[in-house]
């Protein structure tokens, strides 16, 4: 086929994008933008787009359901928030870090803070240094995906190290998950804040968007609108199936059915099986969606009468803790948005078939309070000053980046010309967040409309 003729057939086609997450609508913009004439349906489960990034419906909070920051280095999120107008609404900030560690409170943002780090040895705090050195040095990441990530720190950091650092750093974001994950993860995390520092001398500025993401998916929904984009929300697809004359009908829950040329699926490959019983894709293509082990996430959020902590991220080393590490919202957002009160998230990072996310929340209630007395016992925390509490879970948050997981990920085009996958399992290594999502639609597009 000419490249006119392709252009030509691609103008009068109908495409549909599964999902309203940033993925879904940066999507559905860019090929309405590429193909004005195309009709264009970006089809959402829920009463909202947003995806994770937004806030719960009802939203007793006031808040996203989880925490988000924005970085300076999220070039392609700040750039899309600019095309919405939205970029006004962001304020930037300096945050801290700390550690919790023998039972006691460590600030952790300078190198003075490193040499004071009382649960290393000054030998040990050495070998760690020329671990992330070491680890910056590093071009080619490709051989780290056949090992795995407390193997490669093992070798490189030493156990002790391991076990007193690194560990509770992998267990902060992966949970239980953490001995799984290859160690391609880990030394992009170090690139990435290495560079940054390198790069600005100074502690990362720390951004959030005034109100959260809720208003920014507002404007994006106008302005797809406006751009031509079809959007359904409540419209949760059930089915995705061939009609037999080369297009594809996609059945939604409501009862509502649309037939289209192209379809972009950006939801949980898991799902893929189920939704497309009746779709000639490879049988080791569904077996491999099927067989991807997800991390998921339980997060209480609490609302307080007075602040936490003073650090936007605590990572927690001493063992026994219910989650995975305390975020002090409120040490970033300013508490003026949050009606005057603190927001602690408290995150736990689990894998999909941990039997904790058949839990009922009040499960949760008691060892997050305990453990809340005893990380804010110096501070002198009381229960009584929470002033509401509630929990969040998604099971299927992002696959988990197993040892040769760079082999066994599911390319874009699942049926040619027919039906994609755009999802969080896009990315290798490296930590999900909205910026990172807008890079895979860029560069995957080609491919889409290929
Ligand atoms: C705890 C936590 C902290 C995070 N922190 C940050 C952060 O600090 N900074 C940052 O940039 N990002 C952060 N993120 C990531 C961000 O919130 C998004 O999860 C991420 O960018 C992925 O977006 P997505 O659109 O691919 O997926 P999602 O946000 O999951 O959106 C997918 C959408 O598809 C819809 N959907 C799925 N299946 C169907 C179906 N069958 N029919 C119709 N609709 C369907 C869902 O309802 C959902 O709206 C965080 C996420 C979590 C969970």
């Amino acid at each position: 086929m000419t490249a006119a003729n392709q252009r030509t057939e691609q103008t009068s086609q109908r495409f549909a994008v599964i999902g309203g997450g940033v993925t879904g609508c940066v999507l559905a913009e860019r090929i309405q933008q590429r193909y004005p004439e195309a009709s264009v349906t970006l089809l959402e489960g829920s009463g909202t787009l947003g995806g994770l990034s937004v806030r719960s419906e009802p939203d007793p909070i006031g808040w996203d359901r989880f925490y988000h920051v924005v970085t300076p280095q999220d070039v392609l999120l700040l750039d899309w928030l600019k095309r919405l107008g939205v970029e006004d609404r962001l304020r930037w900030k300096s945050a801290h870090t700390g550690f919790y560690a023998d039972g006691r409170l460590h600030r952790f943002d300078t190198p003075l803070d490193f040499l004071r780090f009382p649960p290393l040895s000054l030998f040990e705090k050495g070998r760690l240094a020329a671990s992330i050195l070491y680890a910056s040095r590093i071009t080619d990441g490709k051989p780290l995906w056949n090992i795995t990530a407390s193997d490669w720190l093992r070798q490189i950091a030493g156990p002790d190290v391991y076990r007193k650092f690194w560990e509770p750093l992998l267990r902060a974001k992966l949970g239980s998950a953490h001995n799984e994950v290859a160690a391609t993860f880990i030394w992009s995390t170090i690139r990435r804040l290495y560079a940054t520092r390198q790069a600005e001398g100074r502690r990362e500025a720390f951004g959030y968007i005034s109100g959260g993401y809720a208003p920014v998916f507002s404007v994006a929904e106008q302005y797809l609108s406006k751009l031509g984009v079809i959007v359904r929300k409540h419209a949760a697809v059930t089915s995705i199936s061939d009609v037999g004359d080369g297009s594809t009908r996609i059945r939604t829950r409501d009862g509502g059915e649309v037939i289209v040329d192209r379809v972009i699926y950006t939801g949980p490959s898991r799902f893929l099986p189920e939704l497309c019983q009746s779709m000639p894709i490879p049988a080791s293509l569904l077996k491999q969606a099927q067989s991807i082990r997800y991390l998921g996430v339980l997060c209480m959020v609490v609302k307080l009468t007075r602040p936490f902590c003073p650090y936007y991220v605590l990572n927690l080393t001493d063992p026994g803790l219910p989650f995975t590490g305390v975020i002090g919202l409120s040490t970033l957002v300013d508490p003026s948005e949050t009606g005057g009160h603190h927001l602690v998230y408290l995150p736990r990072y689990l894998p999909d078939d941990d039997p904790d996310f058949d839990k009922p929340d009040e499960a949760f209630l008691e060892p997050f309070f305990s453990a809340l007395e005893r990380i804010g016992h110096s501070r002198g925390f009381r229960r009584d000053e929470v002033i509401l509490h509630k929990l969040f879970r998604s099971r299927f948050v992002s696959p988990i980046a197993v040892r040769g997981y760079d082999q066994q990920r599911l390319p874009i085009p699942l049926v040619p010309r027919r039906l994609y996958l755009l999802n969080t399992g896009r990315i290798l290594g490296g930590t999900l967040n909205n910026s990172q999502m807008i890079e895979e639609v860029e560069r995957g597009l080609d491919e889409i409309l290929a």
